[in-house]
């Protein structure tokens, strides 16, 4: 019998004597119980006092390190984690989704974290602007972390991959988390939070866990907490509305239950790949986590004369599924979560058999012990006098078919479902897809669209990607996850900063044109990465450009654009008086002006962006251009992306051209600790 503990504030906590029992999927015994006695205001206390500050002392990128050691440390003593999830019903195959699926999550953060966010506090959020004549007084939307906590209240059927994915955006972010699994899957929970905990990579205050009941943890909320939920929505109703919640503006996301969809396209008949796919992803969806999946496919929608064949197929294909012992390998559906589970699943099953007749399936249990059931397929004739299979979800291993008769009528019984996670359209032609992606995409999260040419390397319908949101409108629950650094910024205050540019550069660490300028002590490509300051600001000689010039450039890259060698058509031109330098020229002439040819620390240009022209130059106008330090960020012990704001003038000082140019630039001594 396992004991599982909470902890909080610092110590472990044991369960109570009138603790929950968690039983085991597979023999129903009695295997664990969890609930314990909890000073809850302790807990929210240690996340704000000593966790917050010991995150936010860091920088995104020190806890994306963190993130990623955290995940290694998961992969290198994830092996008794498995045997915990057979216990859960889970197959091996389930289990890597939960396991090896949030290790990869929490990894994939990790990456983005060091790429895509600055090695700073802040996070600049979308570009400067100008909000007045003369660009004394500008406005920038910065992200920082909120100074509470964020709670995680998590389903049962994804104990490790529910947990890591709400974890490592937060930690990302800065805030401190804890986290409430569902207590029937507690035991697996526990065991990875423990892993974790024990690395001692994240620090003191950063994670607690609540093994059981949350107390009073959520009446004790602040305008600076959040919860995360991720359940059915009965209980996100429940939560969400609570006076205090709403009283204190806490923010609440949730992650429910949801009707999701796959619609096979009118030109994926059968034999060809597209119909031999959709019977593979349905049956997928069906049986991976015995159905309890909240992304799974409730509702098959197939064109009237396709229905019959899909039926036959999916049928074939299910009857192929071996159900039994989760651990065996050669085992491809488990068993539900739990006796009470599989009763919920039959409850919800009767009533959907009011409006759709069982195709597949029995009610015979297919093992005499544990909360195994056979995969369901119902078939439903009239899905727009129906009501209970657009609305009520059975979470298991269940899903109805029905007809539709033309694009517009699939896009509408989709939507029925009240808002989902996900559809899918399976289908080669691109007109069917962008037709049923405008009709439904309002109502979904996510959609997924695969056919023959992608089907090799698709990662399945029912598959939340941590690049790519998830969450969906309306009975979704109308939260939204993961999406990269967009959910990084969920647990962050996104405040809009309103000032001259040098405030701003000052808060952001970030020079801006209008900022104080200084001249550089020396050639800054000179200068190594850390003696390099904001501002620092280099001003070339100027170079004047002749029609040889022009002509010599067009000829030498085969560029001979009549803009730069008919002076009439070129004239004729709204945009210019006459022939004009190539745009390509005026970037290449102003590398040749501010580069430092010897070997120095820059180590390489890796790229330009923003890049603007803004007025044309012509043979006889002079070029120069100003290069100032505009953010620096470090890369790895060896060297840093120095990012430079480049500003083009002409003779009369008007600009020609403005962009960012990105080097590489290394330190002068190893940075290594
Ligand atoms: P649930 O019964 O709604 O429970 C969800 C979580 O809420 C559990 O941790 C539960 O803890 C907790 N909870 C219940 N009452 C609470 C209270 N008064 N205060 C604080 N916490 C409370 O859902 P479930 O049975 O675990 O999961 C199945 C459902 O989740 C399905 O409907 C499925 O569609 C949905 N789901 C959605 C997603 C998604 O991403 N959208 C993902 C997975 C599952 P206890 O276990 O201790 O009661």
């Amino acid at each position: 019998m396992l004991e599982i503990q909470s902890f909080a504030a610092g110590k472990w906590v044991p369960p109570a004597k009138d603790a929950r029992p968690i039983h085991s999927a597979i023999t129903g015994d009695k295997i664990a119980q969890a609930g314990s006695p909890l000073d809850t205001q302790a807990m929210l206390d240690h996340a704000r006092n000593t966790g917050g500050p010991a995150l936010r002392a860091l920088t995104f990128h020190d806890r994306a390190r963190r993130l990623k050691a955290l995940a290694l440390h998961l992969k290198a003593h994830k092996k008794p984690l498995y045997a915990l999830s057979y216990t859960t019903g889970a197959t091996h195959a389930d289990s890597l989704i939960d396991i090896d699926g949030g290790i990869t999550t929490m990894l994939v953060f990790a990456s983005k974290g060091r790429r895509e966010l600055p090695d700073a506090h802040m996070y600049l959020d979308g570009e400067l602007e100008q909000l007045s004549r003369h660009g004394s007084f500008m406005g920038q939307h910065i992200c920082t972390p909120m100074l509470g906590a964020a709670v995680h209240i998590n389903a049962y059927n994804f104990p490790v991959w529910g947990m890591l994915e709400k974890l490592a955006p937060t930690l990302l972010a800065g805030v401190p988390a804890i986290i409430k699994p569902a207590t029937s899957t507690a035991h697996l929970a526990e065991a990875a939070f423990r892993i974790m905990l024990e690395s001692g990579i994240f620090p003191e205050g950063a994670m607690q866990f609540i093994a059981g009941g949350s107390g009073g943890l959520l009446g004790q909320l602040g305008p600076q907490d959040s919860v995360a939920f991720t359940g059915s929505a009965d209980t996100a109703f429940m939560l969400r509305s609570s006076p205090h919640l709403l009283r204190n503006s806490v923010r609440f996301t949730a992650e429910q239950d949801s009707l999701n969809a796959s619609i096979l396209g009118p030109d994926a008949t059968v034999g060809t790949p597209e119909f031999d796919l959709f019977i593979k992803e349905a049956a997928r969806e069906i049986t991976t986590k015995a159905g309890q999946k909240c992304t799974a496919i409730r509702r098959i929608i197939a064109p009237e004369a396709l229905v019959q064949p899909v039926i036959d197929a999916l049928s074939a294909k299910l009857a192929e599924i071996r159900i039994g012992d989760p651990a065996m390998r050669d085992t491809t559906m488990g068993a539900l979560v739990s006796e009470a589970q599989r009763a919920d699943v039959q409850a919800r099953l009767t009533m959907l058999t009011d409006e759709a007749t069982r195709v597949y399936g029995t009610n015979t249990a297919p093992l005499d012990h544990g909360a195994f059931m056979s995969p369901q397929l119902l078939h439903c004739p009239d899905p727009d006098a129906a009501k209970a299979v657009h609305e009520i979800e059975a979470f298991g291993p269940v899903s109805t078919i029905m007809p539709y008769r033309d694009l517009p009528h699939a896009a509408s019984l989709t939507n029925r479902g009240g808002g989902s996670l996900v559809a899918s359209v399976i289908t080669h032609d691109s007109g069917v897809a962008r037709e049923l992606a405008r009709g439904i995409a309002a109502y979904h999260g996510r959609i997924y669209v695969n056919d023959r040419e992608s089907m090799a390397e698709s990662t399945g319908h029912g598959s939340p990607l941590p690049h790519m949101v998830h969450g969906g409108p309306g009975r979704a629950g109308g939260g939204e996850e993961m999406g990269g650094i967009r959910g990084v910024l969920h647990y962050m205050q996104r405040t809009a900063v309103q000032g001259s540019p040098r405030m701003l550069a000052a808060i952001g660490q970030t020079w801006l044109a209008g900022a104080p300028i200084t001249k550089a002590k020396a050639h800054p490509f000179r200068r190594h990465f850390e003696d390099l300051e904001l501002g620092e600001s280099l001003l070339t000689a100027a170079r004047e450009i002749t029609l040889e010039d022009i002509e010599h450039f067009a000829h030498f890259t085969g560029d001979t654009f009549y803009a730069h060698m008919d002076e009439d058509a070129a004239k004729a031109n709204p945009f210019f008086p006459g022939r004009v330098a190539h745009g390509y020229l005026l970037l290449s002439f102003a590398a040749g002006l501010f580069v430092e040819p010897a070997p120095g620390p820059v180590l390489a240009n890796t790229g330009l962006n923003n890049l603007v022209f803004e007025k044309p130059v012509l043979a006889g106008d002079s070029l120069r251009a100003r290069l100032t330090v505009k953010r620096k960020t470090k890369r790895t012990d060896e060297y840093g992306e120095v990012r430079w704001h480049v500003w083009l003038t002409n003779q009369d000082e008007e600009t020609i051209a403005t962009y960012e140019l990105l080097t590489m630039v290394a330190f002068g001594q190893s940075q290594a600790p």
